[in-house]
């Protein structure tokens, strides 16, 4: 990839034929027991003879796997190869966690519930120029190919940009969508020369140096509380039982619902910051976990993470910085003068035992963010960038 390029996510509604749509059940199936037969493999192999199965070896077997099972036959090879490089992956996680001293997570056997998607790993001949037989569209558009599927009818609600890369086809819970990756040639925004610190809360859901309040998006709240009581409804139900499973696929959708809010909530919160600012600034949350962890705060980590993601993706794509920051003492330290003391922070009151500086609590940590993401300022108010 050149240096000016950016991987983006195109994603679009699949409308599948009843056939088609038993195919992509079927290969759902498939590709989730060759994932478990793999990992099976590696145990065993590891177990007896102390023996280190590779990925390079698992993918020379496929060609046997057809020939013993030969509904393996059915399903293109490149998805096939995918699972056993989804596999090898969770391995080098687990493996590079170890080295990092994390909590390291053995690679699990997947059931049907946590096996959701099947991958085309190459969709576009580069020496061409041109698409290859999986994710190309057809039927002027209507449809895309899926090779041993048919042509899906899709709606492409949106262009596609950029040279597709990938193509995921995935299930979320009775919805089928293609998720092409696309490298786009970055398109940077004009310069702007302003620098923000975002301070990420539970009160608030963001707050910036600048003195923005990001309210919490209070839609979520409703969903939340249908989810709660469909989710006691569930657990009331017999175990099995078909009103338990409808309940279940009730319970999904609002979680499906309310991962949408969430999302285009957090996109539109960061285009906004994007195309206001060059250098965003925010606490790294890994660090962060260590220094102030609880299970409140956990929880709130993990929808953080998804924004910062989203964050970046999209300021990469404008040649904008996102810089994560030490956390350490970001809501002790004053803004104005530099002091650090527990002292200073009163719940939602910040005052500086040394100057007498008073401020909203989150706005001064969110200034003390940005002065450690800028090379020159070490007050809030410095540095290369003009601040409010
Ligand atoms: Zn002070």
């Amino acid at each position: 990839m050149s240096e000016r390029a950016t991987i983006r996510v195109y994603r679009y509604r699949l409308y599948p034929t009843k056939p088609q749509e038993a195919a992509m059940f079927e290969t759902l199936r498939l590709t989730r027991t060759l994932y478990n037969a793999g990992l099976e493999q590696r145990i065993a192999a590891y177990r007896k003879q102390g023996k280190t199965v590779t990925a390079y070896d698992q993918q020379k077997e496929l060609t046997a796997l057809k020939a013993e099972c030969p509904e393996y036959a059915g399903v293109y090879s490149h998805i096939l190869q995918d699972t056993l490089d989804r596999l090898d992956k969770a391995y080098k996680a687990f493996f590079s966690r170890i080295k990092r001293g994390d909590k390291a997570g053995f690679p699990r056997f997947k059931p049907a519930q946590r096996w959701n998607s099947f991958k085309f790993k190459e969709v576009w001949d580069r020496k061409k120029g041109q698409w290859l037989s999986p994710g190309k569209p057809v039927d002027e558009g209507r449809r895309i190919n899926l090779p041993k599927i048919g042509a899906v009818k899709c709606k492409f609600h949106r262009p596609l940009e950029g040279t597709p890369k990938t193509l995921q086809i995935v299930l979320d819970v009775d919805e089928w969508y293609a998720v092409y990756t696309c490298e786009v040639p970055v398109n940077p925004l004009p310069v702007s020369g302003s620098g923000v610190g975002v301070d990420v809360g539970t009160r608030y859901f963001a707050i910036t140096s600048d003195g923005e309040f990001v309210e919490n998006p209070r839609h979520l709240g409703k969903s939340l509380k249908k989810l709660r009581v469909q989710q006691r409804t569930v657990s009331r139900r017999k175990k099995g039982g078909n009103r338990r499973k409808k309940a279940v696929r009730l319970a999904a959708k609002t979680h499906r619902k309310i991962r949408r809010q969430r999302q285009d909530f957090h996109h539109k919160t960061a285009r906004k910051l994007v195309s206001v600012h060059d250098v965003i600034a925010h606490e790294d949350l890994k660090v962060g976990n260590m220094v102030k962890s609880n299970l409140a705060r956990s929880i709130s980590d993990v929808g953080w993470a998804s924004f910062f993601q989203i964050l970046s993706g999209k300021a990469a794509s404008a040649g904008r910085k996102v810089l994560p920051v030490p956390p350490q003492y970001t809501s002790q330290r004053c803004s104005k003068c530099g002091h650090i003391c527990r002292e200073n922070r009163n719940n939602e009151v910040f005052r500086c035992v040394s100057c007498g500086h008073e401020d909203h609590a989150d706005w001064n940590a969110a200034k003390n963010i940005l002065a450690r993401a800028l090379p020159s300022g070490d007050n809030g108010n410095g540095g290369t960038y003009a601040v409010a």
